[in-house]
């Protein structure tokens, strides 16, 4: 099986410190990239049957065609991951997100050091993980949390 691992995206709502972005936030510039389009994407099919949806300096769930991307590979069969650590989206756009591959490897990352991490997590944002989590796991085969401090 040929796999690849996409960045999709330049935008991330979170700012871990150990995170290639800071290379450019920290001198107040823009990270550079741009959303990839549908045609690019397209074409990475034709040639991998398995897409890692893992940013290196973004969360893919910022790219505005996302969505999209995850019921194409549902239609032509082709597997995928997400890793997503950054909030910004709510839980509406989440329940498109699932229904739209039921296929998807979801891997949802909260952020901190380990001694720190409910620390780092007011209520609220505890509240949307575990509702994200909840709806994953309703309507997907996979999910994962996991615990990464960046
Ligand atoms: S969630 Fe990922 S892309 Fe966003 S700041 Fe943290 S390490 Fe960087």
């Amino acid at each position: 099986m040929k796999s690849i691992n996409l960045d999709i995206t330049h935008r991330c709502t979170l700012e871990c410190s150990r995170c290639e972005r800071i290379r450019w936030t920290a001198r107040g510039e823009k990270v550079p990239g741009e959303d990839m389009e549908l045609y690019a994407y397209l074409k990475i099919l034709n040639y991998f049957d398995h897409i890692n949806f893992c940013g290196n300096r973004a969360d893919p769930v910022f790219n505005p065609n996302f969505i999209q991307f995850l019921a194409i590979n549902k239609k032509r069969n082709k597997s995928c991951e997400i890793h997503n650590a950054a909030t910004g989206k709510n839980l509406a756009w989440y329940q498109r997100a699932f229904k739209a591959n039921t296929d998807a490897v979801w891997h949802f990352g909260i952020d901190g050091l380990p001694e720190k991490i409910l620390a780092l997590m007011d209520y609220l944002k505890r509240v949307i993980y575990i509702e994200r989590i909840k709806r994953a796991s309703s309507y997907m085969k996979q999910c994962y949390c996991v615990r990464r401090w960046v």
